[in-house]
């Protein structure tokens, strides 16, 4: 990977963490900004919900930033696009698209079908 590629990739990284901490100050604010109960019950649990979703969404961005300051740090350290397991590189599309991507789509995919529950375990219950 070439300085002027890692330069970019960091450049978007710092664009998407500026962006994101954005983000999570203004949900701070709202969550600030809710105190007080509304009357009517109808309208409590609108804002109930409106709370859920914004501490989920919160919780997203917070990740989001870790990941962030995780990809940051590894172009830091020179292992900035490379995958964590099987230590190929990730091809620069995938790194467009994803900038904070660890893994290449192989090994991502791989992942995916390990979470995903077997077929197998499933098709169990209709043996008789
Ligand atoms: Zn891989």
């Amino acid at each position: 990977m070439t300085a002027q590629m890692l330069q970019s990739y960091a450049a978007t990284l710092n664009a998407m963490m500026a962006h994101t901490t954005d983000k999570l100050r203004s949900s701070v604010d709202a969550l600030a900004n809710a105190e007080g109960l509304p009357p009517d019950i109808a309208d409590r649990a609108s804002m109930e919900s409106g709370r859920n979703f914004t501490l989920l969404m919160r919780e997203r961005d917070r990740q989001a930033l870790e990941a962030i300051r995780e990809a940051l740090a590894r172009i830091e350290a020179g292992e900035y696009g490379i995958c964590e397991d099987c230590g190929e590189n990730i091809a620069p599309a995938r790194l467009a698209v994803q900038p904070m991507a660890t893994l290449c789509v192989h090994c991502q995919g791989l992942r995916e079908e390990d979470r995903r529950p077997s077929v197998d375990a499933a098709s169990g219950f209709f043996q008789i």
